[in-house]
């Protein structure tokens, strides 16, 4: 199974619009691994396409790794930087499979088209859904609206992504999860100090109690360090990964 990170900026992304700030301004001229779309995740295996959330970047996205199949998609929370994007699926090719919880699958009669073209499906709580050899099961993360992480299993491969979980520890399901899964992935738009999301310290110290998992940080936003700062901070953690648009990984 492969996890591809195909947009790694926060709810504005980075460079974002009408900021002139060092690291927007960097990003713009640059490029290079400071530019970073709105967050998205591809995970695959030898069968199946499965996309984790929908931003505005997604038209580019799907284009750009010249995607034309979907098994599913499956969006974590309702907050428009998870689903800003969804309407280009008003002229996707076949009927889509949308999953998600009830807050989420609300908001698709924005167009009749769209909601004509999608399959819905409820997710429930720690209810497993097969996409042939890939299980995906939901688990609450805290945030300030109903929102899913997800497992992603297949054989005893396991990777488990937290999308935009709040707070800085993590309950006894959560740390039991941590410990035998292989890619734990984090939302972290700043350094420290997070309050609606995880921040880049307290995934330090997770990172330090689980040597054995490797983790990555995404959804980072502006006000963060730069890439570069990152990874040179993140230097002694041998098991923490900055993601960047186009980063892919296996299990
Ligand atoms: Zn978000
Ligand atoms: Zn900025
Ligand atoms: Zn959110």
């Amino acid at each position: 199974m492969k996890i591809k990170f195909t947009g790694t900026g926060d709810g504005r992304g980075i460079p974002a619009v009408g900021c002139q700030c060092q690291r927007c301004s960097l990003a713009r001229e640059k490029g290079s691994k400071n530019r970073r779309r709105t967050v998205s995740v591809i995970v695959t295996n030898k069968s199946d396409t499965i996309l984790f959330d929908a931003p505005s970047s997604i038209g580019r996205v799907l284009n750009e790794e010249k995607i034309f199949h979907l098994s599913a998609i499956f969006l974590s929370h309702k907050h428009f930087d998870h689903i800003g994007g969804i309407t280009v699926f008003e002229y996707w090719p076949e009927k889509i499979l949308v999953y998600g919880n009830m807050s989420v699958l609300g908001n698709f009669e924005i167009t009749d088209r769209l909601y004509n073209n999608c399959e819905f499906h409820v997710l429930h709580e720690k209810k497993s859904v097969k996409i042939n050899n890939i299980r995906v099961k939901p688990f609450s993360v805290s945030h300030k609206v109903p929102t899913f992480g997800l497992i992603f299993k297949e054989d005893e491969k396991r990777i488990v992504h937290f999308s935009d979980k709040a707070g800085t520890i993590l309950d006894d399901y959560e740390k039991r999860l941590v410990k035998i899964s292989d890619i734990v992935v984090f939302h972290t738009p700043g350094f420290d100090g997070g309050t609606d999301h995880i921040d880049v310290v307290s995934v330090m110290d997770i990172a330090k109690r689980n040597p054995s998992t490797r983790f990555v940080i995404t959804h980072i936003g502006h006000n963060n360090l730069s890439h570069e700062e990152l990874v040179k901070k993140l230097k002694p953690y041998e098991n923490i990964i900055v993601a960047y648009d186009g980063l892919e990984l296996e299990v």
